[in-house]
């Protein structure tokens, strides 16, 4: 497969001469490869991301998730490494990137705020793969709003009792734990709206998940709680920080959604001039006619556009310089110019472009998902406006 020559470009403008990230997108190359060998059957989403979960955890690629303290690859998680994993990986299966992505998204919270023991216990496991996880916030009535959510917790003696549900949970069903989120409330104190977190066992009785589907390969699920009792040192961060604390771990794997974007993105694009090239309609290649050509030069350039967007916002990320704005700029453009750069893939091949097992069709369900989940796009420019109406300093 070409490499996605536009991202290397990018990232030449950003980085200078980033000797380790090409490093790092040569080792991502050799596993695609390895992982295409494999032909993984993702019509079994369980089983394809446990198989995904091991190829990544033997590669080591899931070091990047895990600081080094806890047997990663760097002192720190680096945004910039996870978003160029994900564009790889997500340019080979939007499965495989979710299967990456989990892993860091349900245990950066145990990063952020998790108490040491905990941490210890669950990290170097994160990073074997022995620990599938899982990150629960959303509910039926806390999506976009997620403050809220209903689900509650209550310490009783030295534990803390969950009761509740979410859903939309990735990985629900094959995590073996999850990050979880909830209304913490006294007893005789049913109104307050202190939020806190928890890392909870999936085999905790009482714990129990109801699969839902999606319109790509994706394992997810509803996870009830019903009477669910953790021992107190599960607690991830203060009490009260919760919310914070869901928001911070976003806000680190955001620009990494806009980096999945990309590699769907590039594949597409690789897709729609392969074809372009080779297919002949009234005597010539279709790659021959000006009025296709425009319509990919325009994509190409809000391709690079996007591509500068998320690799900026990940790498201030990085040195600690990151805004929400910048952030939420990186998710909303490179997901919305996928999306029209991936439908124009499915114009390019005409019939073809709908058919099932062809690559585009599959890009047009893997990409549909990125606009909405880790906020929307419509949250995501609530949080750039937001920006631009702030009171001056
Ligand atoms: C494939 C997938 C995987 C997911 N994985 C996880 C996971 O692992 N863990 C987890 O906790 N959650 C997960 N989610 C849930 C996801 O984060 C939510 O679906 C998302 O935050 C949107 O919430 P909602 O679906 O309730 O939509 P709503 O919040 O009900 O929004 C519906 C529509 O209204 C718009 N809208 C809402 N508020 C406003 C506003 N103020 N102004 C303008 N427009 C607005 C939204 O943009 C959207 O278009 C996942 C979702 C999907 C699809």
């Amino acid at each position: 497969m070409d490499s996605p020559y536009v991202m290397e470009r990018s990232l030449g403008l950003i980085h200078g001469e980033p000797t380790n990230l090409r490093k790092l997108e040569a080792r991502l190359e050799d596993f695609c490869e390895l992982v295409r060998g494999e032909g993984v059957d993702e019509t079994d989403e369980h089983a394809a991301t446990r198989r995904y979960v091991e190829l990544l955890a033997d590669a080591q690629l899931l070091d990047l998730l895990v600081p080094g303290e806890h047997g990663g690859l760097n002192p720190e998680v680096s945004a910039t490494q996870v978003c160029l994993a994900r564009q790889w990986l997500a340019r080979e299966s939007g499965a495989l990137d979710t299967a990456f992505v989990m892993q860091g998204l349900g245990s950066f919270p145990l990063v952020l705020a998790g108490a040491a023991t905990l941490a210890k216990e669950i990290l170097p496991r994160v990073r074997t793969g022995a620990t599938i996880c899982g990150f629960a916030i959303t509910e039926p009535e806390a999506g976009s709003d997620v403050s809220n959510m209903k689900t509650t917790a209550r310490v009783v003696g030295d534990e803390i009792q969950l009761d509740g549900m979410k859903w939309f949970i990735s990985n629900a069903g094959i995590a073996h734990g999850y990050s979880v989120f909830a209304r913490e409330v006294a007893a005789g104190d049913e109104g307050d709206a202190t939020y806190s977190a928890f890392w909870v066992s999936a085999d905790t009785p009482g714990l129990r998940v109801v699969p839902q589907r999606v319109i790509a390969p994706h394992p997810i699920g509803e996870v009830h709680f019903d009477g669910v009792r953790v021992p107190s040192s599960n607690r991830i961060g203060a009490r009260g920080q919760g919310l914070k604390l869901a928001l911070s771990n976003l806000d680190q794997f955001r620009p990494t959604v806009g980096a999945a974007a990309l590699g769907l993105a590039d594949r597409a694009l690789t897709c729609t001039v392969e074809h372009l090239q080779n297919r002949v309609q009234f005597g010539k290649p279709l790659a021959k006619q000006q009025g296709l050509r425009f319509a990919l030069a325009d994509l190409v350039t809000a391709h690079t556009a996007a591509q500068l967007l998320v690799y900026r916002a990940a790498g201030a990320k990085d040195r600690g310089e990151a805004t929400s704005q910048q952030v939420a700029m990186g998710k909303l453009f490179a997901t919305e110019t996928a999306q029209q750069v991936i439908d124009r893939a499915v114009q390019s091949l005409g019939g073809r472009g709908v058919t099932v097992g062809e690559v585009p069709e599959r890009l047009y369900r893997e990409i549909r998902a990125l606009r909405i989940y880790e906020g929307t796009s419509e949250i995501q420019k609530l949080v750039i406006a937001r920006e631009l109406f702030r009171p001056p300093a």
